[in-house]
């Protein structure tokens, strides 16, 4: 860990920050209003932990092993810590009580997975259902069209809770069809949100990361989760 890495961090938080304020003031809304979710795979908990000194409060991890090889260095009293990546039925058990939020759930199968494993433990679990809004096949996350009903199955589980919405559009560089998957996505939230379906709370529509999170925000978004732009381009070794 390098004294420029830090500056390095410590410059893009201050300047996402602005950013997000800025989107939040454009879109009618203020700073408060948007949660800024770092995204910490493969960074060291050290460099995270710098992060959250600075102000950071919600981090998120992808994988399973790496949340759990990590766990103990977090810096939890300061920071909420989420599960964002795809996750196995197998393994909620491995998480569940370590999380405060799981953001990736997209089937039955695995919401009544943490519901069991949350009721054992005493506690509900938070969850955002994942909609593949580009509809992509291999990708995660649930078609538009089926995503009321899984809400209603979720709905009648007795220790998860649902709070929202989360999705990862398509990857492609036209900020103006980004923005339409965006748009897309924050007219399925309101939708749902007017339903008022029972024990379904539409609070929290996670979209946005590094490249545009600024038109995530515009298009509704009050979480965003970024990695890159605040930790710089990820080394997989
Ligand atoms: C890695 C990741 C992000 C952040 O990606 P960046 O482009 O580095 O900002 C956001 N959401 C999920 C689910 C991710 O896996």
């Amino acid at each position: 860990m390098t004294e420029k890495l830090l500056r390095d961090v410590e410059y893009n938080y201050n300047h996402i920050n602005e950013r997000i304020a800025e989107a939040a003031e454009k879109s009618g809304r203020s700073r408060e209003d948007i949660t800024f979710l770092a995204a910490t795979k493969t960074v060291d908990a050290e460099v995270i932990n710098y992060a959250v000194s600075l102000g950071l409060d919600h981090i998120g991890e992808n994988r399973v092993q790496e949340l759990l090889s990590k766990y103990d260095a977090y810096d939890l009293e300061h920071c909420s810590l989420q599960f964002i990546g795809h996750l196995q039925s197998n393994k909620v058990r491995q998480i569940v009580d370590k999380v405060d939020l799981i953001q990736s759930v997209d089937s039955f199968k695995l919401a009544k997975e943490i519901s069991a494993q949350s009721f054992k433990r005493g506690k509900v679990t938070d969850i955002l259902v994942e909609v593949n809004i580009g509809r992509e096949e291999n990708k995660s996350g649930v078609y538009e069209e089926n995503l009321e009903e899984l809400l209603c199955q979720i709905s009648e589980l007795p220790s998860i809770s649902v709070k929202g919405l989360m999705t990862i559009p398509p990857i492609c560089d036209n900020k103006h069809k980004i923005s339409n998957y965006f748009n897309n996505m924050h007219k399925l939230f309101l939708d749902i949100s007017q339903k008022k379906l029972d024990n379904i709370s539409m609070t929290i529509l996670s979209m946005g990361m590094s490249a545009d999170y600024y038109e995530a925000i515009l298009a509704g978004a009050n979480m965003v989760r970024v990695g890159s732009a605040l930790f710089g381009a990820r080394n997989y070794t």
